[in-house]
């Protein structure tokens, strides 16, 4: 025994000290996140997955193409093309030639050179192969030509090529014109990003206003969490968003991952005690986000909701920029607000069908009840119980024993049915079962459960205990010409005939 208990003894310092170890790795972890700076640039976001930027995108390409035509009217050169530096290279946005050009340039050839020195270059005599240029997809005839990089401060945002079939067709002067329509494109492109981030941020606070309408009624959880998910989706593309909830020592995840685990220290946990947005655009270790969720080599946003009680995590295999993060405390404070504003709803509208006294549901809820299944055709029993000689224990006791009793009933027979049945506070002391799908059969063997089981309870008062026995009435839907007073009115007859015969026994 006494071995037993200091090997015992030694695993619980174990587990101690392995859940402190655990915890100090984890806010040593979180601190490093909080010395974090906020200043990364927010990019220019992806065009094609924001709605409300296509518009604005097609325009700025239209204008992009107009300009390299007006660069080929003006230098009436043989091959004019301008590509633009995208995500997966550089991409072919204006040209006016007579051939086939490449869709995203070639590396190799004289243009590398541009792209390396970031200066403009002129061949006055090429007699190589046209293909070695890189945007030829077809043949052409080029002698001379002239490309110049267009810059955006030190950023390359893209290269105007013009070539000619002639050689040393471009002068000094020609160099020139180029470099100043080049300097036009970068213009034109920093303003369209500028544009561009601040129509994404309209179309964001446009989703979030959206969303604030749409959960400001009233609402219910599922719908909270539904509308939310749809909205931090279209927030943060191609990100997974988790919403999670510290309830009664549970962490409850929503979103793109669904569980309910045992509160732990983890990212979660550790980020809502310290309670403010965090932004790590490098969670470079394994970092438990929650209890067994692990991310690593990601960008990570989090935002508390106004409560604390939760807030939203978000990942990434993208940058997140400073915007991000006040998007995300804005959606997390609608969603914090909306969600407390669920749970009052759903408290309200929980306490309008039960019972102030048993918890149980009350008799309207009952009647509707039924009168669904009855709708529906549904077979179900129904059993009414009535406490025998209620009046004498009120009478010997009082009546708040009485009222003890009642609740300790309800608590026995609840333990006697289905968490699916409907046990309902039929009237004073009378109490109604409905057992969904069950045949009549079945439902004398839930009474004969019901009575036994009270009859065993001891129901303590006092000091001493209380006998308290009940009579039980089963009837059966569907059977000919029965409504829902039919029966109703057929187990209130069994349990008449319960009470005649002697009570505590149950008729059908
Ligand atoms: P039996 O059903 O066996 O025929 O006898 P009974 O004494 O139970 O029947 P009766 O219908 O005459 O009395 C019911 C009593 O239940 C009357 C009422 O004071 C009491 N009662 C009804 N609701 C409550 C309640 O909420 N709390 C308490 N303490 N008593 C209640
Ligand atoms: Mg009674
Ligand atoms: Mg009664």
């Amino acid at each position: 025994m006494m071995y037993f208990l200091i090997v015992l003894t030694l695993g619980a310092l174990a587990l101690y000290v392995f859940e402190r170890r655990k915890r100090k790795k984890i806010e040593r972890e979180f601190s490093s996140y909080l010395s974090l700076p906020i200043s990364a640039l927010y990019g220019v976001a992806d065009v094609r997955k924001i709605k409300g930027s296509f518009f604005f995108a097609r325009h700025f390409l239209k204008t992009v193409q107009e300009v390299v035509e007006i660069v080929h009217g003006v230098l009436k050169p043989g091959t004019a093309a301008f590509y633009l530096k995208e995500k997966d290279g550089f991409r072919l946005r204006g040209s006016v030639s007579q051939v086939k050009l490449k869709e995203v340039l070639s590396p190799g050839g004289p243009l590398d050179w541009v792209r390396k020195e970031r200066k403009t270059l002129v061949v006055d005599e090429f007699y190589e192969d046209v293909f070695s240029l890189g945007y030829y997809e077809e043949k052409g005839k080029v002698r001379s030509l002239c490309a110049v990089p267009v810059l955006i401060g030190d950023e390359l945002a893209g290269i105007l090529v013009v070539d000619s079939p002639e050689a040393f067709y471009f002068s000094q002067r020609e160099k020139e014109k180029l470099e100043a329509f080049s300097g036009f494109l970068a213009t034109l492109i920093s303003l369209y990003r500028h544009i561009d981030a601040y129509m994404i941020e309209a179309f964001q606070f446009r989703l979030l206003q959206e969303l604030a309408k749409e959960v400001g009624g009233e609402i219910e959880f599922p719908d909270v969490i539904e509308k939310l998910e749809l909205t931090a989706h279209e927030l943060f593309p191609g990100s997974s968003v988790f919403i999670f909830i510290l309830r009664n020592g549970f962490i409850e995840v929503f979103g793109d991952e669904q569980m309910r685990v045992e509160e732990s220290p983890c990212f979660a946990t550790i980020a809502l005690e310290h309670g403010i947005p965090v932004r790590d655009n490098n969670v470079k270790r394994e970092s438990e986000i929650f209890p067994g969720i692990v991310a690593s080599g990601v960008s990570l946003l989090f935002a508390p909701f106004p409560v604390k009680n939760g807030g939203i995590i978000v990942l990434s295999r993208r940058e997140f920029g400073e915007k991000d993060l006040t998007i995300l405390s804005f959606l997390s404070e609608i969603a914090g607000t909306a969600i407390e504003k669920s749970f009052l709803y759903e408290k309200e509208k929980e306490r309008a069908i039960r019972d102030g006294l048993t918890g149980l549901f009350n008799h309207r809820y009952f009647q509707e009840y039924l009168e669904k299944l009855v709708r529906k055709g549904e077979e179900f029993s129904l059993i009414m119980i009535d406490i025998d000689h209620f009046k004498r224990i009120n009478d010997t006791y009082g009546h708040q024993a009485g009222d003890e009793v009642l609740k300790e009933i309800s608590k026995v027979i609840k333990g006697c049915v289905r968490k699916t049945d409907v046990v309902a506070r039929y009237g004073g002391e009378e109490i109604a079962c409905v057992l969904a799908g069950a045949s009549l059969k079945d439902a004398v063997r839930v009474a004969e459960v019901i009575r036994a089981r009270v009859e065993e309870h001891p129901f303590e008062w006092g000091g001493g205990r209380i006998k308290v026995t009940v009579s039980l009435g089963v009837s059966h839907f569907p059977g000919a010409g029965m409504g829902r007073e039919e029966v109703i009115k057929k187990a209130d007859t069994a349990l008449y005939r319960a009470k005649e015969e002697g009570r505590n026994r149950v008729r059908y």
